[in-house]
């Protein structure tokens, strides 16, 4: 695990300035060769080379902007306050809070009384790495790679070596979106030339007796190259190197081996991001975020595990029984009573302000408010998920506005991210749970 986390932390220093330098190194190529020489030049289009430079550098320019802003976003961003808003510590509001066994414990622990706070809910702290006992709202989650909670957390990005949360996954899929069109376009005028060159190379690679020698009768190659793709892979570098050494100091022009080395590198980082786009948008969509959607489907295949073991009878190992705890994203709610309409009230103002303020339990515990009850979500309930468009406009906003390149570096979400909406039908549930608590205890 240590070693894991070490070799992650290393990737992580390469990977943003080996991929910055690649940014860099493509819009050399496009704007100072394949413009200005491959196409004003050599295909006789200057007119077209202008635009072709210009049009590579703003789309280049875009998706470098976006890829810095999430590179350089502080280590503070989406960090959650050390404590909850006077709406959460006052209880005024409905938010999600520790179970009711959860909070006891945490009391015992602390040596404090738990006579009469079943229903004065505690929120969640978390006490890892730089954390310190922060208020960890609900759908944060601690980061380890950044030592530190972050609200909306989505998962930590090696690519970018920052954690990705609800408030910038607007400039998260900007880049994502916008990579492979540009990659695409910037490359079009590459394609063939590059092409023709892979297949001389290959041929060239085949009749050359000292390649044949050192690289396709060589048997270590096989391991080498990691199977026969790379063994491929390995012969056609070969051969091109040779073909572009045998072409002397000026004849390498735009087929040589760096830029086909660039262009398959675009098209695997244009399949990777696309890849990334589709499940970010599933993933928001359905209302979860990633890490979530990996709890639940972790949740999901350990209940089914347990169900076909029970139905044959067979006993259930320790260890699904401590994953089904593990990944259960069973969730408690404080409910606050709907405070009654004065008017209809017997008591006037005063007297309902002091029963408030006079309150033996909460006064002495120094934890004033409003009363309420916990009330926990029903396992098949899914308090976040508000379908699909909701799901969607809260994080990205309302619109198509969210397309333009601009909007990417602003973000919808604020400090709702901790608190995050519940959905209008799981509050309604909640609420009448509450009330129907509450008119239970007053009818005992
Ligand atoms: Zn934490
Ligand atoms: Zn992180």
């Amino acid at each position: 695990m240590v070693v894991a986390n070490r070799l992650l932390w290393l990737v992580q220093q390469l990977l943003p300035p080996l991929l910055l330098s690649y940014f860099y190194a493509a819009w050399r190529i496009v704007a100072l060769e394949v413009g200005p020489i491959l196409i004003s030049q050599e295909y006789d289009h200057p007119i077209l080379g202008h635009i072709y430079s210009t049009l590579s550098s703003i789309l280049l320019g875009t998706i470098t902007i976006h890829y810095l802003r999430l590179y350089f976003l502080p280590s503070s961003q989406s960090v959650p306050p050390h404590d909850p808003p006077p709406s959460i510590s006052t209880h005024l509001t409905i938010y999600e809070c520790l179970s009711p066994s959860d909070a006891k414990t945490i009391r015992l622990n602390n040596g404090e009384s738990i006579e009469g706070v079943e229903d004065i809910p505690l929120v969640d702290r978390c006490w890892k790495g730089k954390c310190g006992g922060r208020w960890k709202p609900a759908r944060t989650r601690h980061c380890s790679q950044c030592g530190l909670c972050r609200g909306g957390f989505d998962h930590h990005c090696p690519f970018f070596a920052n954690c990705l949360t609800a408030a910038y996954i607007p400039t998260f899929l900007h880049l994502l979106l916008y990579a492979p069109p540009t990659i695409f376009f910037v490359s079009l005028p590459l394609y063939k030339p590059i092409y023709h060159r892979a297949i001389a190379a290959y041929v060239l690679s085949r009749s050359s007796e000292s390649i044949r020698t050192y690289w396709w009768d060589w048997k270590p190659s096989w391991v080498v190259a990691g199977g026969p793709v790379g063994r491929y892979v390995g012969g056609l570098i070969l051969g091109w190197r040779e073909l572009d050494r045998s072409a002397g100091k000026n004849g390498a022009g735009l087929d040589r081996l760096g830029v086909g080395l660039m262009l398959a590198f675009g098209v695997i980082l244009a399949l990777i991001t696309t890849g990334l786009a589709v499940s970010t948008i599933s993933v928001l969509l359905e209302g979860h975020l990633t890490i979530d959607r990996g709890r639940h489907t972790a949740h999901s295949r350990t209940i089914t595990a347990i169900q076909d073991l029970a139905r044959s009878g067979q006993s259930i190992p320790k260890k699904l029984e401590d994953d089904l705890l593990r990944f259960s994203d069973r969730t408690y709610f404080f409910v606050p009573f709907e405070i009654p309409d004065p008017l209809s009230n017997a008591k006037t103002h005063g007297e309902v302000d002091e029963s408030h303020h006079n309150d033996p339990e909460e006064g002495s515990r120094s934890r004033p408010g409003r009363k309420g009850v916990i009330v926990p979500a029903l396992p098949e309930e899914r308090p976040y998920d508000h379908g699909r468009k909701k799901n969607w406009e809260i994080v990205m906003g309302q619109g198509w506005s969210w397309l333009l390149p601009w909007k990417g570096l602003s973000h919808a979400m604020g400090e709702e991210i901790f608190n995050w909406p519940i959905s209008e039908s799981v509050e309604k549930r909640l609420r009448a749970e509450a009330e129907r608590r509450r008119d239970g205890l007053i009818d005992t």
